[in-house]
């Protein structure tokens, strides 16, 4: 299947690593521009050989930007330099660290406020920032990856399912505003998957594990010109861990 996104360009936050990366190397294979971030500068060089290399004779460029999303600097940045480098932007994947463990009656408002600020915040400023860029070229794709627990909250991780709940809800609502203007805005929602982020959490023994470049093929579709009509959506992609039927 034909994507039809080549030549767009794409801004693929927290991605040296993981999911972020597994999507920026789908979306470089399907001739996109994309721009990385991430905080370590020898990781995120490394990745952007990745993306380069996945890019091949594409024509598709990478930028490669070290900083902190939690920074409320960072949105404006990233997007400018993007612009300022491919001449414009389609598509964001808004992506971060997850938050730390810990069950809901042992956190503390400085826990709750870091992980709203880290899920949630960053994902709403970035796509404030290139919003009005989405709209100057008439067509936009928008995904938040999250997790599952936006349909079914994990016990031992109070802070990733209030965080990303309350981005879910910000996301339903924005994209209703963003469909006149042919932009779609949605969440990808992981189950576990084999990351550096799942290995620190640790896997209970039996759980399938996904892996991450299909995960970021699943994204790379999301923003697809065929998927046009796919927005307001949580997609999961979990190998059928969350078991209600909303
Ligand atoms: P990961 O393998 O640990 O990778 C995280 C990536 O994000 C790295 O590139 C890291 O680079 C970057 N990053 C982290 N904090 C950052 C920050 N403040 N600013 C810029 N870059 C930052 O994590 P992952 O497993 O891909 O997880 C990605 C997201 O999916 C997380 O929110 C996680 O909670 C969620 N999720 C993952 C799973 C899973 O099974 N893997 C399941 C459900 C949800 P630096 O450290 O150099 O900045």
């Amino acid at each position: 299947m034909d994507l039809g996104i080549a030549g767009r360009t794409a801004v693929v936050t927290a991605s040296s690593k993981g999911l972020g990366h597994a999507s920026a190397l789908a979306l470089a294979a399907e001739g996109v521009n994309v721009t990385l971030c991430a905080r370590s500068g020898g990781d995120l060089a490394r990745a952007a050989d990745a993306v380069r290399e996945a890019a091949g004779g594409t024509g598709a460029g990478v930028h490669a930007v070290v900083g902190d999303v939690t920074d409320p600097d960072m949105p404006a940045r990233l997007v400018a330099e993007t612009v300022e480098r491919f001449g414009g932007l389609h598509i964001v994947v808004a992506n971060a660290g997850g938050p730390p463990a810990g069950r809901a009656l042992d956190l503390d408002d400085a826990a709750i406020l870091a992980a709203v600020n880290a899920n949630l915040l960053t994902t709403v400023r970035l796509v404030r920032e290139a919003v009005p860029h989405l709209r100057a070229a008439g067509w936009g794709r928008i995904v938040a990856i999250t997790s599952y627990s936006v349909k079914q909250p994990i016990p031992r991780l109070a802070l990733s399912n209030i965080a990303r709940t309350g981005l879910w809800a910000w996301a339903k609502t924005a994209a209703q505003d963003l469909v006149a203007d042919g932009i779609t805005l949605n969440l990808a929602c992981p189950g576990l998957h084999a990351t550096d982020r799942m290995r620190q959490l640790g896997v209970p023994e039996g759980v399938r594990v996904g892996d991450p470049l299909d995960f970021g093929k699943v994204v790379a579709f999301l923003c697809s010109e065929p998927a046009g009509f796919v927005t307001a959506s949580a997609v999961q992609v979990d190998g059928g861990a969350t078991t209600g039927l909303l």
